[in-house]
């Protein structure tokens, strides 16, 4: 999966909303999160986040980060 990191803390852009193919970006408290369980790992995003906040979580110490993910999408 991907995860939305710190870099989009206070973003406008939505450009990784718009490509991604399953709609599986969420409204967090002051990022977006991508849903861990429905991202289906495509990359389409990455490239396209003009904040580099969108990372692979095969990165390492991204932990912290799915997490965080996955409690704000949850919260929809
Ligand atoms: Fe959506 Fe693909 Fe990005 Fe996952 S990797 S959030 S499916 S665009």
């Amino acid at each position: 999966t991907y995860v939305v990191t710190d870099n989009c803390i206070a973003c406008k852009y939505t450009d990784c909303v718009e490509v991604c193919p399953v709609d599986c970006f969420y409204e967090g408290e002051n990022t977006l999160v991508i849903h861990p369980d429905e991202c289906i790992d495509c990359g389409v995003c990455e490239p396209e986040c003009p904040a580099d906040a969108i990372r692979p979580d095969t990165e390492p110490e991204m932990e912290k980060w799915v997490e965080f993910n996955r409690k704000y999408s949850e919260l929809w």
